[in-house]
């Protein structure tokens, strides 16, 4: 069964090829709402993969899992991660790259449980720019 669905981040046509196995047993429906396009589905496993990354190192942070000498290492890790989630933005949404802000890997290390409110706050490094 073949079906064309917007893709469910940017809204472009996705066309599907559903088995026609699932399209018995289950409601072939119910795939359609998951449809992504190539584009929009690398750009969402990278950011996972750069979140999860990221949230391992605060889970080390939090625990008090870090040796001394390895904070260092740490922030580094971190720093590598915020730029790559960076790169990864302006990517996909066709920006220049915005100026890389140490306060990001600072709250990171400061607040590791707020890792997540961090991270939200990348997009917002581009909107700022935009304005100037
Ligand atoms: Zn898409």
């Amino acid at each position: 069964m073949i079906q064309t669905h917007p893709c469910k981040f940017c809204k472009k046509p996705v066309t599907l090829s559903i088995d026609d196995d699932h399209a018995v047993l289950a409601d072939p429906f119910g795939l359609l709402r998951l449809a992504a396009c190539d584009r929009c589905s690398d750009y969402e496993s990278a950011r996972r993969q750069v979140v999860r990354n990221v949230k391992r190192i605060c889970e080390l942070l939090i625990q008090r899992a870090v040796a001394k000498d390895d904070i260092e290492k740490a922030r580094e890790s971190l720093e590598t991660l915020v730029k790559k989630y960076m790169r990864l933005y302006a990517e996909y949404n066709n920006l220049a790259l915005a100026d890389y802000e140490p306060q990001l890997v600072d709250a990171l290390m400061g607040k590791p449980t707020h890792f997540g409110q961090v991270l939200c706050r990348i997009p917002s490094l581009f909107a700022q720019r935009a304005l100037i």
